[in-house]
Order: C-alpha cells, then structure tokens, then sequence
C-alpha cells in the first residue's frame, strides 16, 4: 500500500518540477483580429551537442520567459560532449518533452546543420528522425531534412566566427539552395547580432524573418527580463499554438523579430501590432483657441514605440518625437499654425521608428483627427 506521507510526497515533487505562474514573465501584447501571437525561440543548445545545460533547463527558461514555443536544435557534425554523454541526435528533445508538455511549451524538434561556409549553418525544424542528416556531403544533409517536410533557415549569415567582417555575404551555394526550395528563412537576428543584408534578402527574395537565441549557457547569465536585453524572439502570427499551426505560418512568413526594443517584420504584420496596441481614446482635437490642445494616446501593450515625424498636415504643430513607453499614456500637445485654416479632419502622420519594415525604414503610421 502507498502510504499517504509517499502521495504529498509525490505531489510536492510534481508541482515543484511544474513550476506556477509567478516563476513566468508575460508579455502584454495586443490581440490581434486573426491570429494569436505565439512567442518562439527557435533556435537553442543542450549538452547534447555543445550547449551547457540539460534539456528540461531549456524548457524551464522558456517558460520563464514567457515563450510558448522552443526548438532545441542541437548541431549535428559538433559533438563536443559525446565521449561523456552517449551520442544519440534525437535525445535532448526526448528528454525535453516531459517538461514541454507540463509547462504547455509546444517543443520543436530541430538540429542545427552544421558546415563551414559556404553554405554555413543551417537550421531545420519539425523533424521526425535527426539521424539521416547525419552525412558527410552537405547537400544530402540539407535534402534529408527537406524530404521530411523540415522547416530549413539558414542561421546567423554575418557571424564573425564565420565572416570576420560580420558583413553576411550570399554564396552560389545559397542560390544553389533556394533554388532547390530548401531554404525557407534566414536569420537576421541571432544573439545580439542584427544582419542587415540578410534582412533585405529575406525581402527580395520572399523568406521568412528569423531572430533567435542560440542560446548555449542559461539565458539568466545573458539576458534580463527588460525591453532593452530581454531574449531575441521569433513570433509566429499562427491560428493556434501547435506546432502544425506554427509550421505553417513559417512557411507563409507570418513572421516577426523581437530583438532588444525592436520590431521586425513586414509592413501589414507590423501595421496590425501597432493599431491594436495603441488607443485613441477621443479622436478630435479643439483647436479653436491658440494654446493647442492635447491629443490622449494609450500604449496598452508591453511594446516601446518610437514616433517620428511623417508628413504632416500643413497647418499643425506636433512635437518632432514622442516615444511611448510600456504600458503608458502620453498626451501630444498639437497646435494650430498662426492664421492656418484647417479641414474638419486632419491626418497626422508618424514613422514608427523601432519597427523595421526594411533595414533602416521605421513603420509609416496615421490617424485621422478630428478638429472641433
Ligand atoms: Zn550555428
Ligand atoms: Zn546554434
């Protein structure tokens, strides 16, 4: 018979290795008409290739910080560990799905394709077995993982490991590779590096927009839970958080980047995380006496957002630069110009400067206003 004492015991066990609500950092973010935010970091390390921690501490972080989604992707061909740990390409993930469905963290099974450049790492997602794209020639290895449906992106293209310059460069073996539809996204962001080139590239040639960890110590030791240093984050714009759903809005792009207090992402998907987080609460303004008036603008998510000016009406002052901090209210002082007439609607019109809709174009946005 098992005793009582042994069943507290039990359940003491499980609720301290599940972890509670007050251990998780969530985001506040705007619900979006047609589809749910889902917070992902797509590409980690465990001590199953050269990553430092165990599989379930990936996990845990992930839930701390607020994901609902992780790949564990660790490499194929750098096996630092393996004369300590049994080398086995699909363990960690095994060993990580315990803790992925008890924190309701959808985990990706992934690997890292890991060659010199040209062609350079590669990530693939959604893999059943990692053990045939352990080959000598890079191809086979690529084609593995393409005829198991994987997701492939091509990992951080500017890293000084690999481009002393950090300039990332494209090789006739990407164009190889694209050309074969065996490159799905490529990372503009990784760690704390932002690509530019690779950004413009994903544009050009219709990728999806990555930005990831590729975290090999703990994510304590190198990010804070703040705006400016949390993790970089990839957020999938999908129906649901599975990993069916998420697997298909990275192949139609509905991608977008968060790294440190930017945005990056294409003009519409950025567009609607703008609109749904800031509110108006009264869309006119009196403008009938010469002292202006005040224009109410709520920023109900956790997001900071960077106005500058666009072209604005004639006959209006605003300030040059307002920046909206997380969770803020702020109140813009408009004025009439000296002896301007205005129309009963003005626009005003801003350039979200954090939000990267190209490397170095902020989001144009407006409203249109009232005059009283
Ligand atoms: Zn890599
Ligand atoms: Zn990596």
């Amino acid at each position: 018979m098992i005793s009582r004492t042994f069943i507290t015991l039990l359940a003491v066990l499980y609720l301290s290795a599940v972890g509670t609500s007050a251990d998780r950092h969530d985001l506040r973010l705007p619900v979006l008409p047609d589809y749910q935010i889902i917070l992902c970091d797509l590409h980690s390390h465990t001590v199953f290739s050269d990553g430092e921690v165990w599989p379930s501490l990936r996990v845990r972080e992930a839930f701390q910080n607020g994901l609902e989604a992780l790949a564990i992707t660790d490499h194929i061909e750098y096996q630092p560990h393996e004369k300590d740990l049994p080398t086995n390409l699909n363990r960690s993930v095994q060993i990580a799905a315990w803790s992925a469905k008890n924190y309701m963290i959808t985990l990706i099974k992934g690997a890292e394709i890991t060659r010199d450049m040209p062609p350079g790492h590669f990530n693939a997602l959604f893999l059943n077995d990692v053990n045939p794209l352990k080959t000598d020639e890079w191809r086979d290895a690529i084609k593995a993982a393409a005829d198991q449906g994987a997701f492939i992106f091509w990992n951080h293209p500017g890293w000084r490991g690999q481009q002393p310059d950090g300039i990332a460069k494209w090789y006739d073996e990407q164009t190889e590779i694209l050309a074969k539809g065996w490159m799905h996204g490529i990372e503009v962001v990784n760690e704390d590096e932002y690509y530019p080139e690779a950004h413009q590239w994903c544009l050009d040639k219709g990728l999806t927009l990555l930005g990831n960890s590729d975290i090999h110590g703990t994510i304590a030791e190198q990010y804070e839970r703040t705006p400016a240093k949390h993790r970089p984050m990839t957020w999938v714009l999908a129906k649901e958080n599975s990993e069916q759903a998420i697997k298909e809005a990275l192949f139609a792009h509905r991608t977008v980047v968060y790294w440190r207090d930017w945005l990056i992402g294409e003009k519409p998907l950025l567009a609607e995380i703008f609109y749904n987080s800031i509110k108006l609460p009264r869309p006119s303004v009196q403008l009938s006496s010469a002292d202006g008036a005040p224009l109410k603008l709520v920023n109900t998510s956790d997001l900071t957002f960077e106005l500058a000016h666009g072209a604005i009406d004639a006959g209006l002052e605003i300030p040059e630069s307002v920046t909206l901090p997380p969770s803020s209210t702020i109140i813009l002082p408009i004025q009439k110009k000296k002896g301007a007439t205005l129309p009963q609607m003005v626009t005003l019109s801003f350039v979200v400067a954090n939000f990267k809709t190209a490397p170095n174009q902020g989001l144009p946005i407006e409203w249109k206003i009232a005059v009283e």
